[in-house]
């Protein structure tokens, strides 16, 4: 008998059911392919759930999404909403069910294919062939530490944080970077300040530890923070899984994020509970909303790392296939269009990324 995947679909408003529908659209295809089945459970989120339910994430949609294999969503929030404040803001409602989902990794991946090397920022020798990934340590380090607090008056006004980290904490997202090692190029650097700060000669010595248990098969280096920023830069394509802690990993995952040059082609994950959540990283996009013109792209790779997640490799292999053959054919959105492109319909890019896919299967 085939498997069967409960996903929850979490469009959320402005461009978000748009590409969403792309999504579906692809995951079906290669799911009949493949021989697994995805049903699906659609529910309002963010402004379409306030709209609907006068709150952003309802506790019925949360309940459907612990009951389900996965959650896609799309984006939430725009300008409809945005004079709400506090937990009915369309953000709360994000917030809200990653938290009840127990998430405590962040993926991004970040990929530059040769036809795009020359929308980065950077000289597109320095990118072409790009394949980054970077697992952020998610709920825990220096935002959520404890205490942390302000008191006194003028001069004296001071505020702290507390940037801590148990061994658990460190084991549960580093065993997250090794095992997404093992599915690519087999090797990890881990990212931290040991030089100066005790919470991370904690992270490296337990991340070393770790390493010699259970994944000694996978390359391991470490660098300092602010060396990694700048390799981030200097030579990106050095880097396989990088794995960090939170306040690192916020800022070197957005610095990857530019590297490819738009937004649109991000995916990404968070990921630790049973259930986990694929979301592209871009927003709701309001400003093209309902035009046809949003990238699919960034969702469509979002729902083959679900793939991935749910242990269907070889099916999200084929959609990562599928985006970079349209890309490679020139096929292009418009936040992407260059001159000699051809400029593409969200739903173009969504049959054609189908075809693509299923012809790599
Ligand atoms: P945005 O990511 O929505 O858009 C930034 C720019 O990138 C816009 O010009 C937009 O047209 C373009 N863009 C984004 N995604 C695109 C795509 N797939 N295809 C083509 N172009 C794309 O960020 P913003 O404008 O700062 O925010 C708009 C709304 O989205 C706000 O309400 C914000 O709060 C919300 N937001 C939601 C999320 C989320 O749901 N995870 C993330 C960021 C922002």
């Amino acid at each position: 008998m085939s498997k069967t995947y409960n996903i929850t679909l979490l469009p959320g408003d402005g461009i978000g059911p748009e590409v969403i529908t792309e999504s579906v659209k692809v995951l079906d295809a290669v799911a009949e392919k493949a021989g697994f089945e995805l049903k699906y459970t659609t529910c309002n989120a963010g402004g379409a759930a306030i709209d609907a339910h006068n709150d952003p994430m309802p506790d019925s949609v949360v309940e459907t999404c612990k009951a389900s294999n996965a959650v896609l969503l799309g984006a939430v929030g725009g300008p409809k909403w945005d004079a709400l404040t506090g937990a009915m803001r369309p953000e709360s409602g994000l917030l809200k069910i990653r938290k009840e989902l127990g998430a405590f990794a962040n993926l991004r991946p970040v990929t530059v294919p040769e036809s795009l090397a020359e929308n980065s920022p950077l000289r597109p020798e320095t990118v072409a062939g790009l394949d980054l990934f970077t697992v952020r340590e998610l709920t825990g380090g220096i935002y959520f530490g404890e205490p942390r607090g302000t008191e006194g008056e003028g001069d004296d006004r001071k505020s702290w944080n507390t940037m801590v980290y148990s061994v658990g904490e460190i084991k549960r997202v580093a065993r997250v970077a090794f095992e997404w090692a093992r599915k690519r190029r087999n090797k990890v650097t881990s990212v931290d300040k040991a030089n100066v700060l005790d919470v991370s000669r904690l992270w490296r010595d337990t991340v070393i530890e770790l390493h010699q248990a259970e994944y000694s098969d996978v390359e391991l280096d470490h660098l300092y923070i602010d060396n990694a920023a700048m390799q981030m830069v200097i030579n990106p394509r050095q880097f396989d899984v990088i794995l960090t802690g939170n306040i690192f990993g916020d800022i070197l995952s957005d610095t990857s994020a530019t590297l490819g040059g738009s937004l649109g082609l991000l995916p990404s994950a968070s990921v630790g509970g049973p259930v986990g959540i694929f979301e592209p990283v871009h927003g709701s996009a309001p400003d093209i909303a309902g035009q046809g013109k949003a990238n699919p792209f960034a969702m469509i790779l979002s729902a083959g790392m679900m793939l991935d997640t749910l242990g269907e490799d070889a099916a999200a292999n084929a959609i990562r296939a599928g985006v970079k053959q349209v890309l490679d054919d020139g096929y292009r959105s418009g936040d992407l269009w260059r001159e000699g492109n051809k400029l593409a319909s969200t739903t173009e890019l969504g049959d054609l990324v189908k075809t693509a896919t299923l012809a790599a299967m």
